[in-house]
């Protein structure tokens, strides 16, 4: 996908319409089968309670906004009508953010999947109990017949199998979506009649807690907004022991010129880099020999690395992973798979003059 990325944006060189449209329906196809692959992932690993959450301060009133503008555009070509309605008091609840958004998203894509035209959504928070919050999402779709209803949280079930073969899907959203509210010790439930509409509802049983911003992630945002000249011709180390990730991400910094040496773990990092004085580190985190993290206390620990932005690149995200790679010293993190632009942005916000 990084490759389709790099041909998108035509930096090898110009495209005709039709290999553009190619490249853009290679791409498309594998953000889909990404994100299946991520959603199996992720119930597998729940199903082996190897999946933790990674508690911080939700917004429940942003995260609703959040999801609900960023789905926006689809909604409005199928001139759906959402309402959105929040109780007052719901400011600011332990949540894992991440998970809280896939199950939002989850349960808004089926709403606008499965309402028809000049429909409407609604979303509603209201406060559950003492402590925790109970956010439904009704809409007028074609409901779910009654024999149906307690089938469709299981994996692989799609009750509608004409629409559903028509709009596609797996039949695994809700089965993760139950997985995701479960693991929160939350409960999830729909009531719905066949032709008026469903009501998915959730609750997330948590404390509240004082309002606190903290956002690394809006920072990048806002870099990738600036728009302007990139960095080149800048030494960069790279430590990849992945040799497609590798070959890919050099790719990328050779567009712009970059002079990039590479590692193949933290020990050979460490050698490089003494050899070859980088500007920036690009460190994946998880390698033979010496991890990355390993690696960047180390080169911490020389006087001329104390300054020299290390980037972690790896797939785990969330505010807990996060916190632990800058604890043990990295500069910033990038979430792979890496895309040219996100990856740009990063070096141009570390790589800028003064650096
Ligand atoms: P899929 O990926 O197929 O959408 P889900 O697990 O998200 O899988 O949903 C399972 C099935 O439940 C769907 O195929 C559909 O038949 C039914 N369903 C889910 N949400 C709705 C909804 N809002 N209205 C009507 N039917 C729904």
């Amino acid at each position: 996908m990084g490759y389709t990325d790099l041909l998108s944006e035509q930096l090898p060189g110009k495209l005709n319409e039709k290999q553009l449209r190619y490249i853009g329906e290679i791409n498309s196809s594998g953000k889909f089968l990404l994100s299946l692959i991520n959603d199996l992932l992720d119930m597998s690993k729940i199903d082996a309670g190897a999946m933790e959450l990674e508690l911080e301060d939700v917004s429940i009133d942003e995260l609703i906004n959040g999801m609900v503008s960023m789905m926006s555009r689809q909604f409005v070509k199928k001139k759906i009508k959402v309402k959105i309605i929040i109780e007052p008091e719901l400011s600011v609840v332990m949540a894992d953010l991440r998970k809280c958004k896939q199950i939002l998203m989850n349960l808004l894509t089926n709403a606008l999947k499965f309402t028809p035209k000049d429909g409407r959504v609604e979303i509603c928070a209201v406060s559950d109990g003492d402590s925790g919050v109970k956010i439904e999402v009704r809409d007028t779709g074609i409901g779910i017949a009654e024999d149906k209803i307690d089938k469709i949280f299981s994996e692989f079930y799609q009750a509608e199998n004409v629409i559903d073969e028509q709009l596609g899907g797996t039949g695994i959203g809700l089965a993760l979506t139950r997985r995701l509210v479960e693991l929160h010790d939350g409960k999830i439930g729909v009531e719905s009649k066949l032709g008026k509409g469903s009501t998915f509802w959730f609750t997330l049983p948590l404390k509240k807690l004082p309002r606190e911003k903290s956002s690394e992630q809006k920072e990048v945002g806002k870099v990738l907004k600036e728009n302007g000249v990139f960095p080149t011709g800048r030494r960069i180390l790279i430590v990849e022991d992945n040799e497609r990730n590798l070959a890919m991400t050099v790719e990328m910094l050779e567009v712009h010129n970059h002079q990039v040496v590479v590692a193949r773990n933290g020990q050979e990092a460490i050698e490089m880099a003494k050899q070859h004085k980088p500007e920036l580190i690009l460190m994946d985190i998880r390698m033979p020999v010496m991890d990355g993290l390993e690696a960047t206390q180390r080169l911490r620990a020389i006087p001329e690395f104390v300054n020299t932005p290390i980037i972690a690149m790896t797939a785990s995200t969330g505010a807990e992973a996060e916190k632990t790679y800058l604890a043990k010293g990295c500069t910033a993190h990038l979430a792979k798979p890496i895309h040219v632009k996100q990856l740009y942005a990063v070096l141009k916000k570390y790589l800028s003059v003064e650096n």
